[in-house]
């Protein structure tokens, strides 16, 4: 029974997660998602124009006529919804169009469609590996990886963020085992960098591995092409297995998929749990998701904007005198450390008009406290003018331009 006594250690565990500065606010978005977007915050304020700078909208293709169209044509030509799983009766036609066309963009062999990148990192590891084999994983993986290899039962280990000596003691210490699958993320999405996918690949060959990279926040844009992290190191025909979303870069709705070699692929249709057991991904969202593809397999334009606008944020916000991390990715954290100087410094751009947010433990680790920047496609010159402004501005009141990382330690603590 939910008593009065019930109720109470569950609002002091809200309470808790107050005090601690921790409490995560409401901010509805009342527009379509885009660079300019009307937002409601706090709950219940008039709606207010601002410059969205921190959706994963890499290529602004969220809200694109012709991508909302190709929806819309979906919807009418295959319905509303599957009411079902894929291997029942969820697979329609344009499934397997949006699969084909994915291993196409990815230069793989086979690709399989899940409800979501979660979905589709939480089956592949148990579909495809065994107890006599292991994953030796980055550190820094994505929660969902994580979650996923829990489900399986093969060995795990890590290595230290983006260590290679690390990962070769680690390849040489399982050597005993069936097989080794390395894990990893192509762009990590705190930091904004990307693993070096090149020597990775030698270290795979060499103690006879396989490479899983998922590649969620660098599909449709990293390498030249867009093809993501592999195309970017020249590796692409030695990726074992990507998975990737289809809620970021290539649309930002929703949906997943892991790709790779015909066999591994077979064997999720097989065995993957959310692929027997979660509803398919809706006929509109595949029908919008294949005009993604059509649109940045014919062109560059788009991410050749998204590369021009992260090199001028980045130039911008360093000459102004901010602390930013990672490399030539979209992700630009503009490092704080101090947890409620991000979150302060977050509100106080809202009211200059600039939507952004402040990260801190347990998001990222505790001293690494930060506003994670992204860049997007959608974004023009003058709206990344008008954030590095406020970020001067903002970063003058909080007396942090030019500081080091010992400088603002020093000031604000840890
Ligand atoms: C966002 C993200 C996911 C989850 O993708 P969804 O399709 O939203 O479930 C998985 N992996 C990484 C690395 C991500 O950044």
């Amino acid at each position: 029974m939910y008593t009065k006594e019930t109720r109470g250690l569950f609002a002091a565990e809200i309470e808790n997660i107050k005090e601690k500065g921790l409490y995560k606010e409401k901010r509805f978005i009342c527009s379509p998602q885009g660079a300019e977007i009307e937002v409601e915050y706090p709950e219940g304020a008039a709606h207010e124009k601002v410059l969205n700078f921190c959706a994963n909208n890499y290529l602004g293709l969220s809200s694109h006529p012709d991508v909302v169209e190709a929806a819309h044509k979906g919807l009418d030509a295959r319905g509303y919804g599957m009411s079902s799983v894929r291997f029942i009766c969820g697979t329609q036609d344009i499934h397997r169009e949006l699969q084909d066309k994915m291993s196409a963009f990815l230069g793989t062999e086979a690709t399989l469609l899940f409800p979501s990148c979660m979905d589709a990192n939480a089956g592949v590891f148990e579909a495809v590996l065994e107890a006599d084999d292991v994953i030796i994983a980055d550190r820094l993986i994505h929660a969902s990886l994580v979650d996923g290899i829990r489900l399986c039962s093969a060995n795990y280990d890590t290595f230290k963020h983006m260590n290679m000596k690390h990962l070769e003691k680690k390849l040489i210490l399982h050597q005993d085992k069936r097989t080794r699958l390395i894990v990893t993320d192509g762009v990590f999405s705190m930091d904004g960098d990307l693993i070096q996918l090149d020597e990775l690949c030698d270290l795979a060959d060499k103690y006879d591995a396989m490479v899983l990279v998922d590649d969620s926040h660098a599909s449709g844009f990293i390498g030249k092409t867009g093809r993501g992290t592999h195309e970017h190191f020249g590796v692409m025909d030695r990726i074992d297995l990507i998975t990737t979303t289809f809620g970021k870069g290539l649309g930002g709705a929703s949906g997943g998929c892991v790709s790779g070699h015909a066999e591994l692929i077979e064997l999720c249709r097989q065995k993957a749990r959310p692929y027997l057991f979660s509803n398919s991904m809706a006929p509109s969202i595949v029908a919008g998701s294949i005009k993604v593809i059509e649109l940045i397999t014919a062109s560059t334009e788009r991410r050749d904007k998204l590369e021009w606008n992260t090199k001028y944020f980045r130039e911008q916000i360093t000459a102004a005198g901010l602390q930013v991390g990672g490399q030539d990715t979209p992700i630009v954290p503009v490092m704080l450390y101090n947890a409620k100087l991000a979150n302060d410094m977050a509100r106080d751009m809202y009211a200059e008009g600039i939507y952004v947010i402040g990260f801190f433990f347990p998001v990222v680790p505790a001293g690494a406290a930060r506003i994670r920047v992204q860049l997007s496609a959608a974004h023009e010159k003058a709206h990344i003018d008008k954030a590095v402004a406020a970020f001067k501005k903002i970063g003058e009141k909080y007396g942090i331009l030019g500081l080091d990382k010992k400088g603002i330690v020093e000031k604000y603590g840890l």
